[in-house]
């Protein structure tokens, strides 16, 4: 697998580009800045008015989404996967200019074909593989995020050269950029959000669920679930020492061995694995994609609907709580 590092990007060649960022939302706002500061001349387009006064305050010219493919030669797609299609074809194919560099942030518009992209244009994915706050902050600090690249059509013959020059002016060159395709990127992408994170999620709330039942405090259980921070540490740590050396370092023989009986002994794997498949499944044969668009359409009614559920549970309330207690600590 190819990695690349600042030493492997050119500068000069992104000094050369013009850029738009459209979106101005989580990856928007800390992309522009951060590109901003690496000496790029950078102009924000954004459908509606919301962020148009963050835009001013941060001291970026605005750019009406008609006109904003005119005058650019890069132009970063930051606005949420499913609209993509729409602003793309309305707003950018009429007025992109020959030769321009499309960058997208995650590769789920090229992957299921979403875009009408011009035969002359380069088009590359740039993945951050963390939310806007870090790539900032990083970047302020001297250091950088992760991310995966890959280039998608490279009618220039110079789309590499030119967004390891944009990874770098990102501060993604400074942590590393890994070659990952944009299949690829797409599916483990989804997949974590559809299988990994709900998994997570649902286990935690089970253990709740049935802890709080047994008579244990709503507090308690939580601090220990997740609250404390301790789990989110010890999963900090597993990024760099390994997900099984960070317990035998950190963790009591007693905690050990129940965590290794646990996965090696009591686990319904099998249900697990054959969930897992289905999950993999609806990706690639589209069923996950034509559920969000009808989803989208409705304007999120059963996704508003979840989260109503969810805020309504003892977990979410007993969050509060632990909150005020933390705070106070
Ligand atoms: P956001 O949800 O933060 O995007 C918000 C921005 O998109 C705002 O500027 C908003 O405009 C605009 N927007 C929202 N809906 C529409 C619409 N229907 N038409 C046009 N513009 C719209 O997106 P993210 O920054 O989270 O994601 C951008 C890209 O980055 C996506 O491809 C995502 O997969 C990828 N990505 C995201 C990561 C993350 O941590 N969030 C991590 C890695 C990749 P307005 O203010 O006017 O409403």
């Amino acid at each position: 697998m190819k990695k690349f590092y600042d030493s492997d990007a050119n500068s000069d060649v992104f000094r050369n580009e013009r850029v738009a960022i459209i979106g101005y939302g989580i990856q928007g706002r800390s992309q522009a800045l951060n590109l901003r500061d690496s000496g790029a001349d950078v102009v924000i387009g954004n459908i509606r008015d919301h962020y148009y006064e963050r835009i001013e305050k941060d001291g970026f010219r605005s750019v009406p989404l008609k006109d904003i493919a005119k005058n650019v030669t890069l132009i970063m797609l930051l606005i949420p996967d499913q609209a993509q299609k729409e602003i793309f074809d309305s707003y950018i194919v009429p007025h992109i200019q020959e030769g321009s560099l499309l960058v997208v942030a995650h590769g789920y518009s090229l992957y299921f074909k979403q875009l009408s992209v011009p035969e002359n244009i380069d088009v590359a994915l740039l993945a951050p593989r963390m939310p806007g706050i870090p790539i900032r902050e990083k970047y302020l600090e001297g250091s950088g995020v992760p991310a995966f690249v890959d280039i998608y059509k490279d009618a220039t013959g110079n789309a590499w050269e030119r967004v390891l020059a944009l990874g770098k002016g990102l501060g993604f060159t400074r942590a590393g950029m890994m070659h990952v395709t944009v299949e690829e990127e797409t599916e483990i992408d989804l997949f974590i959000e559809q299988f990994y994170l709900p998994l997570v999620i649902h286990s935690a709330r089970l253990s709740f669920d049935l802890l709080v039942k047994e008579g244990f405090s709503p507090e308690s259980t939580l601090m220990e679930l997740y609250a404390s921070g301790e789990l989110g540490e010890l999963l900090l740590l597993s990024a760099k020492k390994g997900i099984y050396e960070v317990w035998k370092d950190q963790a009591s023989p007693t905690c050990q061995y129940g965590i290794a009986r646990a996965l090696h002994k009591g686990f319904p794997k099998d249900a697990l694995e054959d969930y897992a498949k289905k999950v993999i499944e609806e990706i690639r044969n589209k069923s996950f994609l034509k559920d969000l668009m009808e989803e989208a359409d409705k304007g999120y009614s059963k996704l508003n609907k979840y989260n109503e559920l969810n805020s309504d549970s003892l977990l979410a309330k007993t969050q509060k709580k632990v909150s005020e207690f933390l705070h106070s600590c």
